[in-house]
């Protein structure tokens, strides 16, 4: 994308949300980036409005009125190539399109494979991630899958995450999970040091991402890593900790350690997850506990397969993982529960940009970020998003779509 060629794109909503908020709902970004937040007293004074008139460059404004603003939203556990297959190869779930993530506000995805490591492989991912990128937004993936030994691309989680500039990290492998590879701790230990290491030496977060099924042994495992080892509990990332009462409860004393924890938002008895902690129950929760969700994130866990087993593990059914679940948990947690939006709203944007180790150029909307911001009405629906910039869905339409989708 040539940034010379973005328009400067204008903002005037009520209040732009964002932890640590800001006073104000001006936005101007240009060339790619935020140029100005604040509010429209300061726009005056400090000249854009005058600047904005000259013909020198194109402008869009954006119409705003009722408006809020947060950081464009990010998701870091997206199925982009599908998922699932454990009903056999028709119940593998298809692609993802470029403007079902847009269309939900999500401007930057973290992408990965889960059950099925034998017909999908990594390399696909990342070709799959670097199409979404060209398309307009923001992506990385992870390496390996539900197994272990993992599969990479070089031969290593190690030269994946040196090599490979998307990959942040290892997983989703699945641990306390009949369709995990049962992996002895040993195991887990040794992929954990190479992903550290490989992070260390590429510059990258690292993350062991770990999938919790259903069984008993939780994070217990991973607990002991911690405690027996020098690896820090920040290398390890769990996700679908809501899954149960007591997942829930060993993952925030891991959060207490130091770790970070992943909520799932498709992890949810709305979407047919029996015992689960509906994640915005579990967002007050911690609120209330911690007084923050420092080291809390909420992840759609989208277009992967959704099944159900019955408690003899036989499948008993399964549905497409929706990837607009993280705008209905934000209306969910502050419409319908009266949750700040000023803290919910970290958990989606902020603090997933920190465990990623790419804040502050995303999470946040500051001068010099990259301008990836979501304007939403006041029943806080996806009105405008604007990526890198460019403005890719106005008025709740798609104005960029995928090379194969239609428009
Ligand atoms: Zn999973």
């Amino acid at each position: 994308m040539d940034t010379a060629k973005l328009p400067a794109v204008v903002v005037q909503a009520e209040r732009v949300y964002q932890p640590g908020l800001h006073p104000g709902g001006v936005v101007v970004s240009f060339g790619g980036q935020v140029a100005f937040v604040g509010s429209r007293e300061q726009m005056e004074a400090a000249g854009i409005r005058e600047a904005l008139k000259s013909d020198v460059f194109a402008v869009e404004v954006l119409e705003a009125e009722n408006c809020v603003v947060t950081p464009g939203l990010i998701d870091g556990h997206v199925h982009l190539i599908g998922g699932g297959g454990e009903g056999g190869p028709q119940t593998r779930t298809p692609e993802v399109n470029l403007t079902q993530l847009t269309k939900a506000g999500i401007t930057t995805v973290v992408g990965l494979l889960g059950v099925d490591t034998i017909t999908r492989c990594v390399e696909s991912l990342l070709a799959k991630a670097r199409a979404l990128e060209t398309e307009g937004i923001t992506t990385y993936i992870y390496t390996g899958g539900y197994e272990l030994p993992t599969r990479t691309i070089t031969g290593s989680v190690r030269s994946d995450l040196v090599l490979i500039d998307k990959i942040v990290g290892v997983g989703e492998i699945a641990i306390a999970d009949h369709r995990s590879a049962q992996p002895e701790t040993r195991e887990l230990a040794r992929v954990a040091a190479e992903a550290r290491v490989g992070g260390l030496i590429g510059d990258k977060p690292g993350l062991v991402h770990l999938h919790l099924g259903r069984g008993g042994e939780g994070l217990a495992r991973v607990m002991e890593i911690v405690d027996t080892t020098d690896l820090p509990p920040a290398q390890f990332y769990p996700t679908h900790v809501n899954r149960s009462e007591e997942l829930f409860s060993a993952a925030l004393e891991f959060h207490r350690r130091g770790g970070s924890i992943d909520l799932t938002a498709g992890v949810s008895p709305d979407l047919g997850e029996e015992g689960a902690v509906e994640p915005s129950v579990a967002l007050a929760r911690v609120l209330q506990a911690e007084g923050s969700l420092k080291g809390i994130t909420l992840t759609s866990d989208g277009n992967g397969s959704l099944p159900s087993f019955d408690a003899q593990g036989n499948l008993t059914g399964m549905i497409v993982g929706p990837v607009d679940l993280l705008v209905k948990e934000l209306r969910q947690a502050v419409l319908q529960k009266g949750l700040p939006m000023e803290e919910i709203i970290s958990a989606v944007t902020e603090n997933s940009a920190r465990v990623l180790n790419i804040y502050p150029r995303k999470g946040t909307v500051q001068p010099g970020c990259d301008a990836d911001f979501v304007v939403l009405t006041a029943d806080l629906e996806v009105r405008h998003v604007v990526a890198k910039g460019r403005v890719l869905v106005k008025d709740g339409r798609p104005l960029v779509a995928g090379t194969f989708e239609r428009t």
